[in-house]
């Protein structure tokens, strides 16, 4: 099985890692997930996301075209089955970069994938990545900080952890871990 799926709490850098995979490791195939989010500034349509309105998500869901999904902040995201399977069939290393919810859907179906946690180098380094830009409301810091204690309590279920303390040499352990030969 040649499918990776890097998950962990938000704020810990994932999309950086895989950023960082993407220009190092190009025999990689880096899955482009469907999101209802608004691009960002600098985000590029199926680039970095296939950028959808909820009535297109919605049918991709009733049709089964999605692998998985699931809501994160209010949006829904979801990985498109088809592109996958064909890379997947071709022997093709692939990763799926994806919140917890979606990871544990996508391990009740394809139980032989390897599942990586991306854990950052301490709580108070979480903590600090979460507040840094120290523009939101107490309550919404409050909110992401009781969820990134319930995803940090979910490391187990991986089958390995990397721990995110430099871009570099997250992206070269993730890799490592990959069946890339
Ligand atoms: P962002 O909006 O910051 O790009 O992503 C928000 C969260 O959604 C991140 O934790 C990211 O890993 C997750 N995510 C991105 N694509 C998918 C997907 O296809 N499925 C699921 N379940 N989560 C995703």
């Amino acid at each position: 099985m040649r499918l990776t799926v890097l998950s962990g709490p938000s704020g810990v850098g994932k999309g950086t890692v895989v950023a960082e995979v993407r220009r190092r490791h190009p025999e990689v195939w880096v899955s482009v997930s469907c999101t209802t989010r608004a691009p960002r500034p600098g985000e590029t349509n199926g680039v970095e996301y296939h950028f959808v309105d909820v009535e297109e998500f919605t049918l991709m869901v009733k049709k089964g075209e999605l692998l998985e999904h699931a809501m994160f902040a209010g949006h829904a995201y979801g990985t498109p089955r088809a592109p996958l399977e064909a890379r997947l069939a071709e022997g093709v290393p692939c990763l799926l970069e994806i919140e917890l919810q979606g990871a544990r859907q996508v391990r009740a179906g394809i139980p032989d994938a390897r599942f990586v946690f991306l854990a950052p180098p301490s709580w108070q380094e979480l903590v600090r990545r979460l507040t840094g830009r120290g523009t939101e409301p107490p309550e919404v810091i409050e909110r992401r900080l009781d969820r990134a204690r319930t995803e940090l309590a979910a490391e187990s279920e991986f089958d390995a952890v990397v721990v995110n303390d430099d871009v570099t040499r997250a992206a070269a352990r993730l890799v490592a871990l990959m069946d890339t030969d």
